[in-house]
């Protein structure tokens, strides 16, 4: 059994045929995370004994002629800020090093009613801000194409453990791009669902206007399949669209005729100078390939792209400020030793804290307070519509924008942790999706069997509210295309 190779469809035919048990299948996962993640990093955090338990719910399923649902025994894996009952979430970070969740978020419960196994809890840059992985409070995880480079962030160890087979499909979180980049950088589908299409409830808060939690998976078809379990109305979630549901079987039944129908746009804003050579050339080659399937192209302008990410580095620490209010040792987190009260939260959060979360909380107080609020956060507010307004208006022309995910390949470690704002530019292309509300995807340019050595790179699709099924079906072509002439 190759481990990189399973597939939802795999696993579920070889359940089924007898080919392996469920458990054989989790004790090999386990095995293989075990020898291979100290080397990695991808996990802070593995469910042995509850795994194991559940594959054995699974074998029990199919020896009784049940039925198996699609999901059963496929090992999945949860970002570290998403809650699993009775496991840790530290949302990598030291002041929720002991903290233990008392309840299930609604996609975990969603995943473990559709039978998927959860292997564990994942490793990520502290409170999810970062690109890199490196604002881990505990270890950085690695890019398994090449050690010596990271993996992405901020959901680090999602993507390294898809990508190392060390589950089939993972949750991460999105606020400004936290999966389609490193699902770029791992050469991964990274799906980021429109805001309101997946529940919130049970994710630890970043910025809540812009949160998201958003599948990984090594196929398109895979991550439809996660998506189709994880999405639809939550009535513990008030910003949860109330009448979407997905399903797979769009994606499915999306036929070459429908693909022929659409016409991609191509921003002018999105290709500038700052872009790396190997990249434009892979994003060339993949707009080369879709023109090859007869898929219409046309140049669009969204003239507030450069304005994204300013208005998100205002917006984002402004209700990370608020969201992070809580972690003071006393409602939630570690608490100090202290005689007075004010000493005591200083300490708490003072140690509890990274550095980055600590400039995010700097930050956002500053553009909330009295007298900055007009100049800095309102005027941000009224970029965001703009934002928004110029995808509404380009979606008149045509169905689907194509961009490159990140304007680089996977970065070396420290290559860019002196200087924050180097770091924060490699969202430029993936944060106005957030600031929309938008559903977009990242696919890899190349299939693993193509590429001869080469850093993965990602093409992002941008869709319509509440139009994923269309993002997935344009990649599940390219898949296809780029599968069949390996
Ligand atoms: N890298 C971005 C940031 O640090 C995005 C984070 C995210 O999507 N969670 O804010």
């Amino acid at each position: 059994m190759q481990l990189r190779d399973l597939t939802i469809a795999s696993i579920h035919t070889a359940l089924l045929k007898k080919e392996y048990s469920a458990v054989e299948l989790i004790t090999q996962v386990l095995k293989h995370i075990k020898e291979k993640d100290t080397e990695y990093g991808g996990y802070l955090h593995v469910m042995n004994d509850d795994a194991l338990k559940c594959a054995q719910e699974i074998d029990v399923t199919i020896a009784q002629n049940d039925d198996l649902p699609l999901l059963g025994g496929v090992p999945f894996a949860l970002k570290d800020n998403i809650l699993a009952v009775n496991h840790p979430a530290t949302a990598g970070s030291k002041i929720l090093k002991d903290y233990i969740a008392s309840y299930d978020a609604t996609v975990t419960k969603r995943l473990k009613s559709a039978g998927a196994v959860i292997m564990g809890k994942t490793n990520m840059d502290e409170f999810a801000m970062g690109s890199s992985g490196e604002n881990s409070a505990f270890f950085p995880a690695k890019n398994p194409h090449d050690i010596s480079r990271v993996p992405g962030g901020s959901s680090s160890g999602s993507a390294v453990a898809v990508t190392l087979g060390e589950a089939v499909c993972a949750l991460g979180s999105e606020t400004g791009g936290s999966v389609r980049q490193p699902a770029s950088f791992c050469g991964l589908v990274g799906l980021k669902p429109t805001y309101g299409a997946v529940s919130r409830y049970g994710l630890i808060a970043m910025a809540s206007s812009l949160d998201q939690i958003a599948p990984f998976a090594r196929t398109t078809m895979d991550a439809a399949l996660a998506f189709e379990v994880i999405s639809g109305h939550d009535p513990l979630d008030g910003t949860s669209k109330k009448d979407f549901k997905f399903h797979a079987k769009q994606v499915n039944d999306f036929s070459l005729d429908s693909l022929r129908e659409l016409t991609i746009g191509l921003p002018k804003e999105y290709f500038i100078p700052g872009i790396i050579k190997e990249t434009q050339k892979e994003i060339d080659n993949s707009i080369a390939v879709l023109k090859s399937l007869k898929m219409k192209f046309k140049e669009i302008s969204l003239p507030h792209t450069e304005y994204a990410l300013s208005c998100y580095y205002i917006i984002m620490p402004a209700e990370v400020s608020s969201n992070l209010a809580r972690f003071d040792g006393i409602r939630y987190g570690t608490r100090g030793e202290s005689a007075l009260l004010g000493e005591m939260y200083q300490r708490n959060r003072g140690e509890g804290f990274g550095k980055e979360p600590k400039r995010r909380v700097l930050l956002g107080n500053y553009v909330l307070s009295a007298g900055y609020y007009d100049a800095y956060y309102l005027q941000a507010q009224k970029v965001r519509s703009l934002i928004t307004t110029d995808f509404i208006n380009a979606f008149r022309n045509v169905d689907v924008i194509l961009t490159p995910t990140t304007p680089t390949q996977a970065f070396k470690f420290g290559e860019k942790t002196k200087d924050p704002v180097s770091m924060y530019l490699s969202d430029i292309f993936t944060v106005p999706v957030n600031l929309a509300g938008l559903p977009a995807l990242s696919f890899p340019s190349r299939s693993l069997c193509n590429l001869e050595g080469k850093l993965p790179v990602g093409v992002q699709l941008i869709g319509k509210h509440f139009d994923e099924a269309t993002l997935l079906g344009v990649s599940k072509w390219y898949e296809k295309t780029i599968v069949e002439s390996c």
